[in-house]
């Protein structure tokens, strides 16, 4: 039973494993959607076009939402990698507060 990140920082870099352990990636959330899109809301309903404002808020609002549900949806990816075992015999891999199952 190893740790995982350890197991896959000791893997060669052409290694085939490396590429199945490798950690789940990032989400690079582009905030200036949302904030751009809010900016322009704001205008519109300063100058007085009232519907395609709150219409342009309510998408805001909603894609900075979601964005946010995929960056912490990527770090908990992320942090169960960072705590998980892998059984060479198997080879499996599972969170290390499950290992106690196994
Ligand atoms: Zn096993």
């Amino acid at each position: 039973m190893l740790d995982l990140p350890e197991y896959w920082r000791s893997l060669p870099r052409e290694s085939e494993a490396r590429s199945k352990h490798a950690p789940p990636e990032a989400y690079m959330a582009q905030w200036l959607l949302p904030v751009g899109a809010g900016v322009l809301a704001a205008v519109l309903l300063g100058s007085g076009v009232v519907a395609a404002g709150i219409a342009l808020l309510v998408c805001a609002a909603g894609l900075g939402t979601w964005m946010l549900r995929q960056t912490s949806a990527a770090e908990e990816a992320k942090a169960v990698w960072e705590r998980s075992l892998i059984c060479l015999r198997c080879p499996v891999t599972f969170p290390r507060e499950d290992a106690v199952a196994v």
